[in-house]
């Protein structure tokens, strides 16, 4: 479970507190605010605070003294506009802050993010809970044969039982000893930042963590594509749907042009002017290597 009664009971409170405020806000975040969206087996997503809406993109754009909004028709063209031309400045007039609670191996990758503000639970300070991230059966994957850095066909029968085991056994036996390290009756207990060293990376850790518009879909466009780790692809999944509902019109030139869309290369380019001219186009006549053809195939193919 990812959120007890008591943190639940917390977040219905804060929803029903409603401020009157000046400020623009955007109807589809107003109606996610707080709302922890589970993922994996213990983690949650949820945001905190928010600034902007797509108006106040356009308004950036346009530097205008009022709220800076045409039609929408208007307002969808100039911001396809800015995303099609990489006019990236617009979009860092937005920003949010999401709370999200995730395994530390997950973490190690979403930190490498620079380009956010983070603050995480202390393990200096505060005992962590005994709650570690195992996969579900069809996350239970052996190691890709073709790919270093991926997954191949799911472990089943005993196969998967044993590790299964494997992973539940040591989370358990580490969290015991953490315990025991932590306080024994009538001796001291070793220090939590030291105590905390002896657990695996699949326990959980929480953090806030702010980021403006731009750099988000950066870090959207890298850990939702399918070639991300599932771990963390199904995070980066669960705030594209917030976003969507957040800045619907900025999200679909974002969905458009840079995850559902490719970056090709000047090579690339002349193979297609080729083939669109009727030439056949091989790797061996293409100018790239067998790896680049591979990965040019399957762009178009989808
Ligand atoms: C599929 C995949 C596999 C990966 N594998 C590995 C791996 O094996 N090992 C590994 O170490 N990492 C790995 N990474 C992490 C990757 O190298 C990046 O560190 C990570 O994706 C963050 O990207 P970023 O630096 O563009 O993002 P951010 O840190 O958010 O930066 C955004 C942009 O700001 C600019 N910027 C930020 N800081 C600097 C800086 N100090 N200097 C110059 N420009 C800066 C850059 O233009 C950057 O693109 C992997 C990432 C992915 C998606």
């Amino acid at each position: 479970m990812s959120l007890s009664p008591e943190q639940r009971a917390e977040i219905e409170a804060q929803r029903a507190t409603i401020a009157s405020t000046r400020r623009t806000v955007a109807n589809g975040m107003e109606a996610q605010l707080y709302t922890a969206h589970e993922v994996l087996d213990h983690g949650f997503v949820r945001v905190i605070d928010y600034m902007g809406d797509d108006a106040a993109i356009c308004q950036a754009a346009r530097v205008s003294y009022g709220k800076g909004t045409r039609s929408v028709s208007n307002d969808e063209g100039l911001i396809r506009y800015l995303m099609r031309h990489w006019h990236s400045t617009p979009f860092e007039m937005c920003e949010v802050k999401f709370h999200v609670k995730l395994p530390v191996f997950v973490a190690r990758q979403w930190i490498r993010h620079r380009t956010a503000n983070v603050n995480e639970y202390s393990a200096r300070y505060s005992i962590l809970d005994r709650e570690f991230y195992i996969p579900a059966p069809d996350a239970l994957a052996a190691q890709s044969t073709v790919n270093n850095q991926g997954r191949g066909a799911l472990l089943e029968g005993e196969e998967a039982a044993r590790v299964l085991e494997v992973l539940k056994g040591d989370a358990a036996r580490c969290y015991d000893n953490y315990e025991a390290m932590l306080s024994q009756d009538g001796q001291k207990g070793l220090a939590r930042e030291l105590a905390r060293m002896n657990l695996p990376a699949n326990i959980y850790t929480q953090w806030y963590w702010k980021v403006d518009l731009h750099n988000l879909f950066h870090f959207l466009r890298l850990r939702a594509d399918m070639h991300a780790q599932y771990e963390i692809r199904v995070y980066a999944e669960t705030i594209c749907r917030v976003v969507a509902d957040w800045v619907p019109l900025a999200y679909k030139a974002f969905e458009d042009y840079r995850l559902g869309g490719v970056a090709l290369s000047a090579t690339g380019m002349a193979c297609i002017r080729r083939m669109v001219n009727g030439e056949t186009v091989t790797q061996e006549n293409s100018g790239m290597s067998k790896g680049e053809w591979r990965e040019f195939e399957a762009l178009l193919n989808g």
